[in-house]
């Protein structure tokens, strides 16, 4: 959720969605189907913020065992990279930056393309554009992307860095969840990016990016904390900063989350 809620009806779906971007989602459809570790494990001491996280290591008893990983070599993996269409960013950004093939182009204030350094090695990806964003016409700019900023700061690199895109590049009405055939529609557009970029490692933010790259329905809570792949490229799926910004419990995770994203990168850089 990007924007405050004004409504009992805004309110109640935005903590539904809270819950749902959290991977909880299971609980609420179904509760008797649940394992209550598995759905909310118990958490560490929420004090450890992200911002001083580096210095802060995790105790080891706090952390929940990973979930089991297939051994693969990223480095070595025999899915490549397809070829982009488009040589570069800019070339691509002037073709698609009318884009109309969905109504979002009608409803939109800008086109919300994407940030950052066109040779990143570190790509965050996530849901679409909010109201702050439709207006600059830049990714993560309101709260949530100073959030981003303090995380990507948190891992010594800045926004300059990485590159930044979304699943969507319009911003949806009252940032309702973006529909299914809006994310066919706008998908091959990141998709096409990446392949411009080819980081070295993808990070999605929140289920929406996660199940959207993955192209499963995979709950957040299931996607989270193993290696997955996208055309040859090392996913990871955290936590979206929105939905820190209403559980600051859950940033403790996102570092664990970003510990791997760094690790990760030392190991693709060998
Ligand atoms: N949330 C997103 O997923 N993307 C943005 O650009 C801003 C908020």
């Amino acid at each position: 959720m990007r924007d405050k809620p004004n409504t009992l009806h805004d309110l109640l779906r935005a903590a539904i969605r809270s819950q749902v971007d959290l991977g909880m989602g299971e609980m609420i459809v179904n509760r008797a189907n649940v394992r209550p570790a598995a759905v909310m494990p118990s958490l560490p001491d929420p004090a450890t913020l992200i911002s001083r996280a580096g210095e802060t290591p995790i105790p080891r008893e706090t952390r929940q065992p990973a979930p089991e990983q297939p051994a693969r070599l990223f480095a070595d993996s025999k899915h490549e990279t397809p070829a982009p269409k488009y040589s570069s960013l800019e070339e691509h950004r002037a073709a698609i930056c009318d884009c109309r093939k969905c109504p979002l182009a009608d409803s939109r204030t800008k086109f919300v393309y994407g940030v950052g350094n066109p040779k990143a090695e570190l790509m965050f990806v996530g849901e679409a554009p909010g109201r702050d964003e439709d207006l600059k016409g830049e990714p993560f700019v309101g709260a949530a992307g100073q959030l981003l900023d303090k995380i990507i700061g948190a891992m010594h690199l800045s926004r300059s860095d990485v590159y930044i895109a979304n699943v969507l590049k319009c911003r949806p009405p009252n940032n309702r969840d973006p529909l299914p055939e809006e994310i066919d529609e706008c998908l091959p557009h990141l998709q096409e990016q990446i392949r411009i970029i080819r980081p070295k490692v993808l990070c999605a933010l929140g289920r929406i990016a996660g199940q959207a790259l993955l192209n499963t329905k995979t709950p957040l809570g299931k996607l989270r904390r193993v290696w997955h792949e996208y055309e040859g490229i090392p996913l990871l799926v955290t936590y979206h900063p929105a939905a820190l910004l209403r559980f600051p419990v859950y940033k403790k995770d996102v570092w664990e989350d970003m510990q791997l994203v760094m690790a990760k990168l030392d190991e693709m850089r060998k």
